[in-house]
């Protein structure tokens, strides 16, 4: 049976009526008929194998038509919506309160009951896969051009990393079931609850609305509160260096996200893996092959972080 061509789609910024954007362009992204021939606004886009197309195009402020021009296996197919674009928001003034961030007295990793066998045996990492489902609306987060919800590729992330934590003896707790909705306080009240050493919240990246998405690194990075948590942000960096080659290093940065600020005894570091909005970056997450290999550089940079002797040993 031939696979049937997913209908013509535009997933981003149909979500969403009034978007705040910095002059001069918008990105836009969705599905399309594979092999399609793609127009948007009289701009041709970048369509993907898989279907995804993705197109940055100029834009005014005040009500804006997006007009999508399709063709595909002799057909035409037309998509047409308005939005409003903002003035841009005026920038946050920038926050002074990176140097404040030491945070209480860290707990030692409890590395007694590490064996051999068991290199990480004893030690508590919860893993909070980012965003939630939410009946209706299906999810918060971000949408791949496909359709598919970021807590769905997050999930997945953090169970194939907790099959692999656990193998090497650790301890490790999920914050929340698949269905469960969850803010982001309770995230942390969990982790802490729970005595937990080392805190991951999983996440896939987007951009804010006036990027252009072609002028970009694109690639994984590492963000933390306190600076307590940059040792664990190198060892994960590390590890993505090692086993995710395809995409490049955004580096460790500083973000003020609830989840690693309401972590401050623990070392807590957020991961964005990849962009779930760029077509290529949502081919490799749809890969069960891709999810395990992130799954790995996560458990191994634990391991380095946690217990350096025996990733040495691993790595050579
Ligand atoms: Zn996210």
């Amino acid at each position: 049976m031939a696979k049937k061509s997913p209908p013509l789609t535009l997933v981003y910024p149909a979500e969403r009526a009034v978007i705040p954007n910095g002059l001069p362009g918008i990105f836009l992204y969705g599905a399309a008929p594979a092999g399609a021939r793609l127009l948007v606004n009289g701009v041709k886009a970048a369509v993907y194998k898989t279907g995804s197309w993705l197109v940055y195009i100029p834009v005014h402020t005040g009500n804006f038509d997006i007009n999508l021009h399709c063709r595909a296996g002799g057909k035409t197919y037309t998509y047409k919506r308005s939005v409003f674009i903002n003035e841009p928001p005026q920038p946050p003034a920038p926050r002074k309160t990176e140097r404040l961030k030491a945070g209480p007295a860290s707990r030692k990793i409890p590395s007694s009951q590490f064996t051999k066998a068991q290199p990480l045996k004893g030690l508590k990492v919860f893993l909070d896969p980012g965003h939630s489902f939410v009946p209706r609306h299906e999810h918060d987060g971000k949408t791949s051009p496909q359709g598919i919800y970021e807590h769905k590729i997050n999930y997945q992330i953090a169970l194939a990393a907790r099959r692999k934590l656990r193998a090497m003896g650790a301890f490790v707790k999920l914050s929340k079931k698949y269905k469960e909705q969850m803010d982001l306080p309770t995230r942390t009240d969990k982790a802490h609850g729970w005595g937990a050493d080392i805190f991951l919240s999983i996440h896939n990246n987007s951009w804010p609305d006036n990027v252009n998405p072609f002028r970009q690194k694109n690639g994984y990075g590492f963000y933390y509160y306190y600076r307590r948590s940059v040792p664990l942000a190198r060892a994960l960096e590390r590890s993505y260096r090692r086993h995710i080659k395809e995409l490049p290093d955004e580096g460790i940065k500083f973000a003020d996200f609830s989840v690693t600020r309401n972590s401050p005894q623990i070392p807590a570091v957020l991961i964005e893996s990849a962009y779930i909005t760029l077509p290529e970056h949502e081919a490799l997450l749809l890969k069960p092959a891709f999810i395990e290999r992130l799954a790995r550089a996560i458990a191994e940079g634990v391991l380095d972080f946690a217990n350096p002797q025996a990733a040495a040993n691993l790595i050579k």
